[in-house]
């Protein structure tokens, strides 16, 4: 690995200001939280069909209690540290749960229409100009992109009408969310990665994931999958929580984003240790969040973490929020620190 301690300042020196009332204003998100609890009651009725697993990204057994959340166990690898629930629902009862998702249909039908423009202006144009950066600093070719669960495909049109790459395509095997991509021009292979025939699809220079290693039973088919799209020199990107973000280190179980779909939190470290064991070589592992002191300084608001014990950590996210909050952020940013991770590495 290169690069790494280094952090990649350049390209995110300019960050724009986020908050999460524009990924998900607060009318909406009750009812999203009405339709993801039935989500979640639907899922521990079949508890029964849980796996247990190694860790995820090392593959160690060695591991210990990390938190519970809606009465699922997470744990902590010994080894590498990556936090991943444990026992686990099997990849079929997975299947069923995004098939069947009302979390996920509201997403569709409500939030995401909601919040498109933002997420394209502020979370999807970012991201496409830091991927179009890395091809140019690690000479790949611009020729064919391919984004694995695209979703919505907001990214995948936007990289698309940008010409910045001769082809985009999109892999995403959910109808409603494939309809929703073609929608938009892209062009889409509805299926899972690993169900593409070789010769089905020309090999990609640049393969990217948002959000969507955090998701899976056994993230490492996802690289190897990844690997097999990719031309020998190409560029894999990959977003996901980091488990030992600030965010998720100071609110645990509490933390928005441990929730019963997120059954991998990984960290920089972890992330390229399983990159490295599937072809990789990693360019880059860094942690660009916005939003880790906006979730701990509404934790503190709302009275669900309790810091008066900490008066430095009180002046910081409560007292002088204002004015500390957002260089706060960016010191977390710059450092590894955030909860929210990107990951760049080359195929050997
Ligand atoms: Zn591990």
């Amino acid at each position: 690995m290169t690069d790494m301690a280094d952090a990649d300042k350049k390209g995110d020196s300019q960050v724009v200001k986020l908050n999460k009332a524009e990924l998900c204003p607060d009318d909406l998100l009750r009812e999203q939280e009405a339709a993801f609890g039935r989500d979640i009651e639907k899922l521990k009725a079949r508890r029964g069909e849980f796996v247990a697993v190694a860790c995820p990204a090392c593959g160690s057994a060695d591991k210990k209690p990390a938190f519970a959340k809606f009465t699922f166990d997470y744990v902590q690898c010994g080894r590498c540290r990556t936090i991943y629930m444990n026992p686990r629902p099997s990849p079929a009862v997975m299947g069923d749960y995004y098939s069947n998702s009302e979390n996920y249909k509201f997403w569709a039908e409500h939030i995401f229409p909601a919040t498109e423009a933002n997420r394209r202006e502020k979370i999807n144009r970012p991201w496409l100009d830091k991927i179009v950066d890395y091809c140019g600093r690690f000479s790949i070719p611009q020729g064919v992109l391919m984004e694995i669960g695209a979703g919505f495909g907001t990214f995948a049109a936007l990289a698309g009408a940008s010409g910045q790459f001769k082809k985009v395509l999109a892999v995403e095997p959910t109808p409603e969310m494939a309809r929703s991509c073609r929608e938009r021009g892209v062009t889409v292979i509805q299926k899972r990665i690993e169900e593409i025939g070789d010769d089905e699809i020309p090999a990609a220079d640049v393969v990217v994931a948002f959000e969507v290693v955090e998701h899976l039973f056994e993230p490492k088919i996802f690289f190897q999958q990844a690997a097999r799209r990719l031309r020998k020199g190409g560029l894999l990107v990959v977003s996901c929580p980091n488990g030992l973000g600030f965010d998720v280190q100071m609110l645990r179980d509490k933390a928005l984003v441990v929730d019963p779909e997120h059954v991998n939190f990984f960290n920089p470290r972890s992330l390229t240790l399983l990159a490295e064991s599937c072809g990789y070589s990693v360019l880059i592992a860094h942690t660009p969040g916005r939003l880790d002191a906006e979730y701990v300084h509404e934790a503190i608001v709302k009275g669900e973490l309790d810091i008066s014990g900490d008066p430095f950590l009180k002046r910081v996210l409560a007292d002088e929020w204002d004015t500390l909050g957002w260089p706060f952020q960016q010191f977390l940013a710059d450092n590894g620190l955030s909860s929210h991770m990107w990951l760049a590495a080359r195929k050997n």
